[in-house]
């Protein structure tokens, strides 16, 4: 049995889970591919503060159940991935303008009891542009491939920053066209446009500064077919939301081309710091979250 003196030393000793220790997690389904709880752990520890980050696989006719679990049970706050990110706004108290105009949900903070979602996705692909590739968005003319979750959050966060034209390319050209339109009247002075993804795109490119792909296209190694990069600028660079694998066929071409290209690891260390300024009030440390990150890969690669 401890002392009174060790046992007061434990409970200060912020890499031990005690009864003062909060709780945050990712809600998801499935979850166990999510690499959050490795960044999110070690900026925890990094930072000494008293609070753990696990994963929480929900159902989707669970997620109500699960909501009302977290609230039970003081969950301080949660991310939250695929199949969640839409569905949970309505169950949620209240929505950050950020979660509102995305029309999806990454991040919930548990306010004294009310839910708070917001949505980090696309403030963390800007500052991973910003971060990887040199590349600040204002001014610029971007195509972004997909209509999708990803490519929602993107385009709110791409017309904040102040970009001066969007083309969305996708394969179902009503989605695109569907996107963009509930786009245009919140930012008339930029210029949207939505298309197919089809042998016709490599013109829409021609005088692109950013490429960015938000399809889930390259995850399992493949390209992105009626997408050529033969025309993009030389100047152009090139983003692909994808991070598993680190090289996908799109990277690939670009480096071929020579364009400047990074893959969507700095977007997920990106969003992930964001979440925990939210949950936290302090900003992780510097890079722990992608030396997490790269140490995890390095584990598994041995
Ligand atoms: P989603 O909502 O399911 O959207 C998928 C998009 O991919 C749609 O535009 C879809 O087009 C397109 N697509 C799927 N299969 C296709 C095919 N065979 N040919 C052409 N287009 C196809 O998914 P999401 O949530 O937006 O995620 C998209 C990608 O972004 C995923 O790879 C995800 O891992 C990645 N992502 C990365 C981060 C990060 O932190 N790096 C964050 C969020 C998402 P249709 O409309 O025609 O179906």
């Amino acid at each position: 049995m401890p002392s009174p003196l060790q046992q007061e030393e434990l409970m200060n000793d912020k890499s031990v889970i005690t009864g003062k220790t909060r709780i945050y997690g990712i809600l998801g389904c499935p979850v166990t591919h999510s690499l959050s709880p490795v960044m999110q752990n070690a900026a925890l520890h990094e930072a000494a503060v008293d609070a753990i980050y696990v994963p929480f696989c929900v159902e989707p006719d669970q997620l109500s159940a699960a909501l009302s679990g977290l609230r039970a049970l003081g969950v301080c706050g949660f991310n939250v991935t695929i199949p969640h990110k839409t569905v949970i706004m309505p169950l949620l108290d209240k929505l950050a303008p950020s979660a509102v105009q995305a029309g999806a949900v990454n991040t919930v903070v548990n306010q004294g009891g009310q839910l708070i979602g917001h949505n980090t996705d696309g403030d963390g692909l800007v500052r991973s542009l910003v971060k990887d590739l040199n590349c600040d968005v204002g001014g610029s003319k971007v195509v972004l491939v997909g209509a999708g979750g990803a490519a929602r959050g993107a385009l709110v966060a791409l017309c904040r920053a102040g970009v001066k034209s969007v083309v969305v390319l996708n394969r179902t050209v009503a989605v695109a066209e569907g996107l963009i339109g509930s786009f245009r009247s919140s930012f008339p002075q930029i210029m949207l446009h939505g298309t197919a993804l089809d042998g016709q795109s490599g013109q829409l490119v021609s005088d692109a500064d950013l490429l960015i792909n938000a399809t889930s296209l390259g995850m399992a190694g493949e390209k992105i077919d009626g997408l050529t990069l033969a025309l993009l600028p030389d100047h152009a660079k090139v983003y692909d939301m994808v991070y598993n694998p680190p090289l996908t066929p799109l990277l690939l071409d670009a480096r071929n081309r020579g364009l400047q290209a990074a893959n969507g690891l700095g977007m997920l260390v990106a969003q992930g710091e964001l979440a925990f300024s939210l949950w936290h009030g302090i900003a992780p440390a510097n890079d722990i979250m992608q030396k997490a990150l790269s140490a995890f890969f390095n584990a598994a690669k041995a």
